[in-house]
């Protein structure tokens, strides 16, 4: 049973004191993660502050990025390992943002994507509209080509671990949504691609969420859909009551 997510991004928003007033706002008003999973991404300096606030309540905090290495000389980055030990459990990856402006490339991500599993951090890797059929003797692959760069050589059991947003570079932050169908078409489209490389049960297994001007219009007829197991919304989770809408949508 895949339970479904709502998970906000807020990108490069929000000081300390912003972020701490948005948990202690909406964290007394979710439901329990077993019935249905609330996350949000926050910039780094606002992390550890927002994990003491959220305290023992369902809101998972998530970092928006990380370093494939775990200490070291890399001025700037954040280790994947000190963010476990800080109480930070889950890590956005490969968004269209850090592979347009900060050129991420498939081989970074996947290199992040082990470096964030091995520390014991859940992944939620982005991909964009990079689909395609391929045949391969008498057998005929969905092929979401980011998918298969981001996540090659993981276990059955890691890949259990991951959870993938399908996000279309067209409808991130333009206020343009893909509709509900051609969403699920996308994120029906990557399960066909896990399920390719890892087999039904396996994709099964695997969240699937789409992200891309999510708001409270549009969000029920998106989480209708079969293949859609959440969210990963952008501007919408900004406000504490916008996000707490969108939640109990
Ligand atoms: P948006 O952003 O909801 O503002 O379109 C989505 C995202 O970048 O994940």
């Amino acid at each position: 049973m895949r339970v479904p997510i709502i998970a906000g991004n807020w990108k490069m928003n929000k000081d300390v004191q912003e972020a701490v007033s948005f948990v202690k706002q909406v964290k007394d008003e979710l439901p329990p993660a077993n019935q249905l999973e609330t996350a949000i991404a926050g910039p780094t300096l606002c992390l550890v502050p927002m994990v003491k606030a959220a305290g023992k309540s369902p809101l998972k905090i998530m970092a928006e990025n990380c370093y494939y290495k775990d200490d070291g000389a890399y001025t700037g980055e954040t280790s994947p390992y000190a963010l476990y030990q800080a109480g930070i459990h889950h890590v956005i990856l490969g968004h269209s943002e850090r592979r347009t402006y900060f050129n991420e490339s498939d081989d970074m991500i996947n290199k992040k994507v082990k470096a964030a599993l091995k520390n014991g951090l859940c992944p939620i890797v982005c991909c964009d509209d990079t689909m395609g059929r391929r045949v391969t003797g008498k057998k005929v692959h969905w092929v979401v080509s980011r998918i298969l760069a981001d996540v090659h050589g993981l276990t059955d059991d890691e890949i259990c671990h991951v959870t993938i947003a399908y996000e279309p570079s067209w409808a991130i932050g333009t206020g343009e949504s893909a509709d509900p169908d051609q969403a699920a078409e996308g994120c029906y489209l990557i399960r066909q691609t896990i399920s390719d490389m890892y087999g039904d049960n396996v994709a099964n297994d695997v969240r699937i969420l789409y992200g891309g001007s999510v708001t409270t219009a549009n969000i029920n007829a998106l989480m209708e859909k079969q293949d859609i197991d959440g969210v990963l919304v952008g501007a919408a989770s900004l406000n504490p009551a916008t996000f707490l809408q969108l939640v109990h949508h």
